[in-house]
């Protein structure tokens, strides 16, 4: 069996990431297995614990960096963020496609790591659109907005070691680009020349 694509999706926070995630593993189908990250920021409003994130202490993610239980890990406004490393080489050698939704610290540390992961950054279209955002969020008080913002810069800087970037204007737009790119990558010859070989074997 060919083994699932591993799709790393990163863009600043508050661009309505979230939304075109969800549209796109819709898209997918049942098949795809978006990886449910560790992090020690406190739950909002409507988040569950094991569906949005494992919501956990800074003793409790120390220890798991301590066991080499995290593929990546970073520090995003003052918390911890990181993927859980076991079910991603399951869900992969399945055949099943996985997502991370993860910002880019992390991210390059994925790069260095597995090869052959797929890096896409989601960009807002405009500085002052992705602003509105977050402040229309009402989740942050402003100093933690104002860090965002700033960390959304140092992110966009970083956009260029990615493979792909795809501009959210609209979640319908920003989906279809994406499921654009996923299925070129289902049709790289390295990952569907094996289907051919029973073709050449009758020749
Ligand atoms: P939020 O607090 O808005 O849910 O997430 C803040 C940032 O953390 C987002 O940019 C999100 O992509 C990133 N993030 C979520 N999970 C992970 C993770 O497992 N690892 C890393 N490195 N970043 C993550």
């Amino acid at each position: 069996m060919t083994k699932g694509n591993l799709f790393v999706i990163s863009g600043p926070s508050g661009i309505g990431k979230d939304t075109v995630l969800t549209e796109i593993l819709k898209l997918m189908g049942p098949e795809a297995f978006l990886s449910v990250s560790m992090t020690t920021r406190s739950p909002r409003e409507g988040e569950e614990n094991g569906k949005d994130y494992f919501f956990v202490t800074r003793e409790e993610f120390e220890e798991k960096i301590k066991n080499n239980e995290l593929l990546e890990y970073a520090e995003f406004v003052g918390n911890y963020y990181g993927t859980p490393i076991s079910e991603i080489e399951k869900q992969r050698s399945l055949g099943h496609e996985v997502v991370l939704e993860i910002e880019v610290e992390g991210a390059l540390q994925v790069r260095e790591k597995i090869k052959d992961a797929i890096f896409i950054f989601i960009a807002p279209p405009s500085m002052d659109s992705l602003y509105h955002r977050l402040k229309n969020r009402g989740t942050e008080p402003d100093h933690i907005i104002n860090q965002r913002i700033e960390k959304a810069k140092r992110e966009i800087h970083t956009a260029y070691k990615y493979d792909y970037i795809v501009v959210n204007d609209t979640v319908d737009n920003a989906s279809d680009r994406i499921m654009n790119i996923i299925r070129a990558e289902h049709a790289k010859t390295e990952r569907c020349i094996h289907k051919y070989k029973k073709l050449l074997e009758v020749e």
